[in-house]
């Protein structure tokens, strides 16, 4: 079996971004990708989701961004990405999906039912889409009506004429109120108050925010996500629903689930057709379990106080698009500085043996 100078795990925005930045390198690698096509977590988003919805998609490095038309996100992206690999020669594998990797004698083994890898470096790039993040709610089971994650969401049709409660606090749960207020009855619940931005949202002030969960990746801790921090802004698109007071109606979070709804702590019930859990992700990293890289708080600590995408528990593995670098823009500086850091790894003498061991 060969021995690669780097793997990257993922083919998103934050993998594409590192096969780049390795490339210009001229270091040797592969990217191991589980979908069957190119696109990351974008070609699995949902039909209504078009280009002029989503946030803000950056570019790739050396390219152009996806044009924000009505086309949707789930074919535009992917088509891009697809050209971006095509044009710079990106030596992607799929599908593969990494079981786990483990260390050698030093060499990291990247095992797949598709195959096994060696490698000295491993930059991974495997973002959050595959581990959506439901809670637990007593009664959860009992629940007559349909729930559904952000993964599985069925877009706003399906809900037409039905009473919907959305819980979450984040973007994509005020983006399905946006859709849903005009045709559904909906309610909203989250566990904390959303927090709003106030102000013009200006680079410095999108700065200190990422700076934050920068801080949490410094310290061990689990990162939570940009958003969260960022705080959260209604576009066009949902003035429809703040102006039926949909975000203003927003309740704490229930305390257990019942066969036709959900009821509060103060003994209230409202009844709901369809639960939406718009309860987020968690980091897609089980299959790095072996190299035992969490601290004790949960988390991967990452160099440069979190800024940088070096596990500070093992130097030969880099994380993109993890925390602090969970956008499509943190992504691509991700993969730059995860690329160098794969090249400062690779430049660094191997420690003399012991010759008195
Ligand atoms: C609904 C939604 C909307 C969003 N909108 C925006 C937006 O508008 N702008 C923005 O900047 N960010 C947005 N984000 C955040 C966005 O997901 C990230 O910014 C970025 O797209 C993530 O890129 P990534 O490369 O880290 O992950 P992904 O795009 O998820 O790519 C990860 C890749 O890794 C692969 N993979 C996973 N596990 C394995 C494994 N074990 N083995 C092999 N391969 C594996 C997957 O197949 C996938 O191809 C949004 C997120 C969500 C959930």
């Amino acid at each position: 079996m060969d021995l690669l100078d780097s793997i990257v795990i993922g083919a998103g925005q934050a993998g594409l971004s590192s096969s780049y930045h390795l490339r210009r390198l001229g270091i040797p690698h592969l990217v191991l990708d589980a979908d069957d096509a190119p696109g990351g977590a974008w070609q699995h988003r949902w039909d209504a989701l078009t280009m002029q919805d989503v946030h803000g998609v950056a570019e790739l490095p050396g390219s152009v961004p996806p044009p924000r038309t009505s086309a949707r996100a789930n074919t535009a992206v992917p088509a891009t990405f697809a050209a971006y690999e095509r044009e710079h020669e990106l030596p992607v594998r799929r599908p593969v999906h990494v079981d786990r990797v483990t260390d050698e004698d030093g060499i990291l083994v990247v095992h797949a039912a598709e195959g096994t890898w060696r490698a000295r470096t491993l930059v991974n790039a495997t973002g959050t889409w595959t581990q959506p993040f439901l809670p637990h709610y007593p009664g959860m089971e009992t629940f007559l009506g349909e729930q559904f994650h952000t993964v599985d969401y069925p877009g706003p049709e399906h809900f037409r004429g039905r009473r919907v409660l959305v819980v979450g606090g984040g973007a994509s749960a005020v983006q399905f109120l946006g859709a849903l207020a005009p045709i559904a009855d909906v309610l909203w619940a989250t566990r904390r108050p959303p927090v709003w931005r106030t102000d013009d949202f200006t680079p410095e002030a999108g700065a200190a925010a990422v700076a934050l969960v920068e801080q949490r990746v410094a310290r061990g801790l689990a990162p939570q996500s940009v958003v969260s921090v960022t705080g959260l802004m209604l576009r066009p698109q949902e003035q429809e629903a703040a102006r039926r007071g949909v975000y203003d109606a927003r309740r704490p979070m229930f305390q257990r689930i019942e066969p036709d709804g959900v009821r509060w702590a103060d003994g209230s019930f409202e009844r709901v057709d369809a639960i939406l859990w718009a309860t987020g992700f968690r980091p897609a990293i089980g299959h790095l379990a072996p190299l035992h890289l969490r601290s004790a708080l949960g988390g991967i600590q990452l160099d440069h106080d979190g800024r940088g995408t070096t596990a500070v528990k093992d130097p030969r593995i880099q994380l993109v698009g993890y925390g602090p670098s969970a956008s499509t823009i943190g992504a691509n500086r991700a993969g730059r500085t995860a690329a160098r850091g794969v090249q400062q790894y690779l430049r660094t003498p191997a420690p003399a043996l012991d010759a008195t061991a």
